[in-house]
């Protein structure tokens, strides 16, 4: 393992992004990671308190769609590697604003594509391009079958068509500037800091206000759940491990329909709130279907667990207890991105002159 590798990671101040640079910060101690976020509604840097100061981390608040910065950037820090999150994420906001998704997902990664090759371009000896991205971006199975690395892509929201346009670009900077580059496709992610917008804190937050748990058409909507912190290791393991032009797929072996889901945790924050079994399922409020809605994702993860070992170690009934946990214990947090007011928190810490 070298020592004193410059790594980027975009997007840490989101979900998924603060659990891989927490991972990266606490693990590899000889290593410099920065942290480029723009601080967009998703990106919440109350999600790193615990590692704000330690020596081999900095953040740098900023959009990866800005050309000048962004190439300013790599010149200046000239990073070995690139762990790409920063994105829109929201099925629900893709629907209704579908550019702001082009925008980020599709121009903020070709140019963050394009100031790694003008870096690497005389030496990508232990450089590489780490793109993460979705399952969603292979559409939908019926009852049966998983997608695999080989699926063909074939997506139905705006939300996974940018990200299927931002892989293929990865792919094809790979194929034609031999950028170095690995990809990896995850299903759906819970866990602590997950914005309020996304079905299990949703659905947590409204069972603790008593408000209603919309479910999207009859609820057999089929997903594929992974613990966050299970997604941040595997993608450590691809990061460091994974093959070069290689594409892992990353699940739980989880599937669940979301009514299934959502009255497993209706009777789990029952116990924690102590109120009658059966309260909080009277929430529940069947909603109009969201259009070109997918019936069901499921991933063969198998590639991941045969060639770099990995297998998710947190089951469901784990992973649930200690997200509700996480909820309750932070009603701070929760207060804070539901009113906006984690905002206020990047100009105290970051901006106090
Ligand atoms: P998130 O919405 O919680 O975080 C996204 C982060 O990106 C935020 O911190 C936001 O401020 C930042 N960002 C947005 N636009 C930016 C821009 N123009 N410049 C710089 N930063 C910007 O998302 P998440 O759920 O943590 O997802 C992270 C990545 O993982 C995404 O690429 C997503 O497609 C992928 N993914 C998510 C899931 C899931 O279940 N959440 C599953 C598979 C893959």
């Amino acid at each position: 393992q070298s020592t004193n590798k410059k790594i980027l990671i975009t997007g840490g101040a989101g979900f998924i992004g603060s659990h891989v640079v927490r991972l990266f910060v606490n693990k590899y101690p000889d290593y410099h990671i920065t942290n480029l976020d723009a601080l967009t509604y998703a990106g919440n840097l109350e999600n790193l308190y615990d590692i704000e100061g330690k020596p081999n981390y900095n953040f740098i608040k900023g959009d990866i769609t800005d050309v000048a910065f962004i190439d300013e950037l790599f010149k200046r820090e000239q990073f070995d590697g690139i762990i790409h999150l920063a994105a829109e994420s929201h099925v629900d906001r893709s629907i209704t604003d579908p550019l702001a998704f082009v925008r980020t997902n599709i121009l903020g990664t070709v140019n963050l594509l394009n100031a790694s090759k003008s870096n690497w371009q005389n030496n990508t000896q232990g450089k590489r391009f780490y793109h993460i991205s979705t399952d969603e971006v292979y559409g939908s199975l019926g009852d049966s079958g998983y997608f695999t690395e080989k699926t063909a892509y074939d997506p139905n929201s705006p939300y996974s068509a940018s990200k299927a346009g931002s892989d293929h670009f990865v792919r094809a900077y790979g194929e034609t500037y031999k950028l170095p580059f690995v990809i990896s496709n995850c299903s759906n992610n819970y866990g602590p800091c997950q914005f309020p917008e996304k079905l299990i804190p949703l659905f947590i937050h409204n069972i603790i206000n008593n408000e209603p748990l919309p479910v999207y058409g009859d609820g057999n909507y089929t997903r594929d759940w992974l613990y966050v912190v299970d997604h941040a290791e595997a993608i450590d393991l691809v990061f460091h491990k994974g093959e070069n032009t290689q594409t892992y797929n990353i699940g739980g072996f989880n599937e669940w329909k979301n009514i299934d889901l959502v009255r497993l945790l209706c009777t789990l924050m029952d116990e924690r709130l102590n109120r009658n079994q059966g309260e909080s399922e009277k929430l529940i409020n069947f909603v109009k279907d969201r259009p070109g809605h997918d019936l069901r994702y499921a991933i063969d993860a198998n590639k991941i667990h045969k060639e770099l070992g990995w297998s998710p170690t947190v089951t469901f009934e784990e992973g649930l207890e200690k997200t509700i946990d996480w909820y309750l214990s932070n009603p701070k947090w929760l207060d804070h991105v539901t009113s906006g007011a984690y905002q206020d928190y990047y100009i105290k810490q970051y901006q106090q002159d």
